[in-house]
């Protein structure tokens, strides 16, 4: 089915705002990666490997760490993009009061309760996030503190299980790659 020309109009719009905000980010591996190669990394997982298609669940991959690393606000993602994307960035979205365990543990809880559209979001993230820590960690992580990642990350995932079996398991695959 060919993509609707407001749907391509999103994806760009989408891709463009999150480009900006990360323009002066980078990833924490040694080659010092460009940030913006993770969300398309997201949005590529969904779309690519396991077939989802739902075009704000595509945006909001794109736009999922603009309110947790950037001076992007709610307000202002809701405004340029809508509720419904606005919601799913939110729904994984960190608090940032919390301190780093409590952010942790935050995410195990609310796992469950987030939308289904975060929930599919959530799974790009942690697979993209395994993949790296197998393959380009941050040059500083031990085996120990990579592996906490890992056990983290599944501890996370298996508060949704159900929700897109496929997806789950391009995760169990990511996450039999455990240092
Ligand atoms: P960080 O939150 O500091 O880093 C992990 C996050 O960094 C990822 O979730 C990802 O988030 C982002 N990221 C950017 N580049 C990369 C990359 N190349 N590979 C992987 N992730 C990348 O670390 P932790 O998640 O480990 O959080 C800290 C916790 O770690 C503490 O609560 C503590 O329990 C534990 N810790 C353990 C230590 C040990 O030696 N065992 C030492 C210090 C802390 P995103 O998708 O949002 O970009
Ligand atoms: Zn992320």
């Amino acid at each position: 089915m060919a993509l609707e020309s407001d749907d391509l109009k999103k994806l760009i719009h989408a891709l463009e705002f999150a480009s900006r905000k990360h323009k002066d980010q980078r990833r924490k591996d040694v080659d010092a990666s460009p940030y913006i190669n993770h969300p398309i990394s997201l949005a590529s997982i969904l779309c690519n490997e396991a077939h989802v298609t739902d075009i704000d669940v595509i945006c909001g991959a794109l736009l999922h760490d603009t309110v947790e690393d950037t001076d992007t606000t709610e307000e202002e993602l809701e405004k340029e993009f809508g509720k419904k994307i606005c919601n799913i960035v939110m729904d994984v979205t960190d608090d940032a009061l919390l301190s780093r365990p409590e952010r942790k543990q935050a995410q195990i809880d609310h796992a469950a309760h987030a939308s289904d559209e975060a929930k599919l979001v959530k799974l790009a993230d942690k697979i993209s996030n395994l993949r790296d820590v197998a393959i380009n960690s941050p040059p500083t992580w031990s085996l120990e503190r990579r592996q906490e990642y890992f056990d983290w990350a599944k501890q996370v995932i298996d508060q949704l299980r159900g929700v897109h079996p496929q997806l789950e398991g391009i995760f169990d695959e990511a996450y039999s790659r455990r240092p």
